[in-house]
C-alpha cells in the first residue's frame, strides 16, 4: 500500500498544540490493530472509536500516537487515550472511522441485509466503502472555518436576573433576548465526558451543547446588541435548556452541532435488486457491523 493511501483528509480540522492539523496519516493494521479495533465495549461507542482511532493513527501535530499506544497494549494490554485524539472533532471522527475501517481494515462488508425503501425488498449487500463519500452540500462546505457554528434562534432566550444568585450584577440584562447562541465544535472528548447519556439523544445533546457553548449574544439584524457572559450559562446548567429555551429552538441547536459540519454519511444509493422496482435506494451501514472479524 502506498504511503498516499493512508494519508485522509479531516474535513473539519481542529488545532492542537498551536498546530492546526488538517489530515492526518494511518498506521498499517496489526495484531494488536486487529485486538482493538474488534473489541466493541459495549454502551461506550465513543470509548470505543477513542480506542480504535489511538491505535490506527500515526501521529498529531508531531507527536506519535499509535505506535507508543500499540507497544503500551502488548506490555500491559491496555494503553491510555491521548489528549489529541480527545481533541478531534465528533464529525472528523465519525468519517475517520470509515477511513480507518476501508483503508486499513476492509473496504467491503459482506452480505449486510437492506431493505428497499420503496418496494420493501429484502437484499443481501456487500456493502462497498469506497462508495461512501460526501455529500454535494457538505462538498461546498469545505475549506471554511469550522470553529464558530453560529445558531440564530427563532423565539431566543429573555433573561430574568431574578433567581439569579447574584442578580444585581446581572440587572443590566434583565429582559433582553438573547438570540443568538456560539458554538464551538464538539469533539470525541465532549462525547465520552457524557457517554452514559448516548442513548437518550435528545439529553445527550443538551449536555455537549452546554460544554461547547462559547458567547450568547442578542442579535438585531446585522448588529450584536449585547452579549451575556457565557458562565452564567454555565452557572444556570441544563436548566437553560430544560426551562428557557423553546422546543424548535432545541432542535435548531441539536442540528447545528450534529449536522453543520461536513463528515461522511453512513449510507449509499444503490439500485434495488428487483427488477421491477430497480431504484436507487440506501444502503445503510450499522455502526455495530464496523469492524467484524
Ligand atoms: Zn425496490
Amino acid at each position: 500500500m502506498e504511503k498516499s493511501n493512508l494519508t485522509c483528509p479531516l474535513y473539519v480540522g481542529f488545532e492542537y498544540e498551536g498546530k492546526k492539523v488538517q489530515e492526518i496519516e494511518l498506521l498499517r493494521s496489526n495484531g494488536v490493530a486487529e485486538k482493538v479495533f474488534t473489541e466493541k465495549l459495549p454502551d461506550k461507542s465513543y470509548s470505543w472509536m477513542a480506542n480504535v482511532l489511538t491505535i490506527a493513527v500515526k501521529e498529531i501535530a508531531g507527536k506519535p500516537i499509535g505506535m507508543p499506544a500499540r507497544e503500551e497494549h502488548l506490555k500491559t494490554r491496555g494503553f491510555t487515550v491521548p489528549k489529541a485524539i480527545l481533541a478531534i472533532t465528533l464529525a472528523d471522527v465519525n468519517s475517520l472511522m470509515i477511513e480507518i475501517h476501508r483503508r486499513v481494515w476492509q473496504n467491503l462488508i459482506p452480505k449486510q441485509e437492506c431493505i428497499c425503501k420503496y418496494c420493501g425488498t429484502k437484499m443481501l449487500i456487500d456493502i462497498d466503502l469506497e462508495k461512501f463519500k460526501l455529500s454535494d452540500e457538505d462538498e461546498q462546505k469545505l475549506g471554511q472555518d469550522f470553529s464558530e457554528l453560529v445558531c440564530d434562534l427563532d423565539f431566543g432566550w429573555e433573561f430574568q436576573a431574578l433567581g439569579q444568585k447574584d442578580n444585581q450584577k446581572y440587572k443590566e440584562y434583565e429582559g433582553v433576548v438573547f438570540n443568538r447562541f456560539i458554538f464551538r465544535p464538539p469533539t470525541l472528548g465532549d462525547a465520552i465526558r457524557h457517554e452514559k447519556y448516548s442513548d437518550d439523544t435528545i439529553m445527550f445533546w443538551r449536555r455537549v451543547a452546554l460544554d461547547c457553548l462559547i458567547r450568547i449574544e442578542a442579535v438585531n439584524g446585522d448588529a450584536v446588541t449585547q452579549e451575556l457572559p457565557v458562565e452564567i450559562a454555565r452557572f444556570i446548567g441544563l436548566n437553560l435548556f430544560e426551562k428557557y429555551i423553546d422546543s424548535a429552538d432545541l432542535r435548531k441547536v441539536r442540528t447545528i452541532l450534529r449536522e453543520e459540519l461536513p463528515q461522511i454519511p453512513y449510507y449509499y444509493e444503490d439500485e434495488c435488486i428487483n427488477t421491477r422496482c430497480k431504484r436507487m435506494t440506501p444502503v445503510t451501514m450499522e455502526a455495530p457491523n464496523f469492524f467484524s472479524e
